[in-house]
């Protein structure tokens, strides 16, 4: 296992639609082993294969003790609002609220390909979406209004000053999605 270096907002990768996944080998279960790393130590709840720079559909979940990956993730039904604040691991310090669907069905396949389905509510369907959208070339900040959005970048500008497209994960960071 490694961490990896996560791209940041700037990065081609994180605008992406990233590919289906046809086979899975121990090739994509090693990149899954380095997500969950990457997550943990990043201390995230969860991370899209293209947030470090690998523009395939896969991303891992983790809140508090539910942690799964998703393959070829769909959502097949949602239902609710709900309005909470967001982060993103790719876009340090900066928080936006969104409002997403409250619940969720979830249809993907598990780390040795078996399909599954799950319904999340709660702060898993959030971070689920999140990651989904990821996969999507989407980013949290596309679901705000135009003037918030611009807001949010700005402070985004402001607190990255280096320009740079990748940043390395150490253990001590603490940041979020
Ligand atoms: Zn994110």
């Amino acid at each position: 296992m490694a961490l990896r270096d996560i791209h940041l907002l700037g990065s081609p990768a994180l605008r992406a639609r990233c590919a289906e996944i046809a086979t899975v080998d121990d090739e994509l279960r090693r990149l899954i082993d380095d997500l969950f790393e990457t997550m943990d130590a990043a201390k995230g709840v969860g991370l899209a294969a293209n947030q470090v720079g690998i523009t395939r559909r896969v991303a891992v979940v983790g809140v508090e003790d539910d942690r799964f990956v998703m393959i070829n993730p769909v959502i097949t039904s949602a239902e609710g609002r709900v309005r909470a604040e967001e982060g993103c691991l790719s876009i340090p310090e900066v928080y936006g609220e969104v409002t997403r669907p409250e619940r969720i069905v979830l249809e993907a396949l598990d780390r040795e390909g078996k399909p599954f389905r799950r319904e999340l509510e709660g702060y898993l369907a959030r971070a689920a979406q999140h990651e989904i959208d990821h996969l999507d070339g989407i980013i949290f900040l596309d679901h705000l209004s135009l003037l918030k959005r611009e807001l949010l970048l700005r402070r985004w500008k402001k607190e990255h000053r280096g320009g740079e497209l990748v940043r390395k994960v150490t253990p001590e960071r603490d940041s979020r999605g």
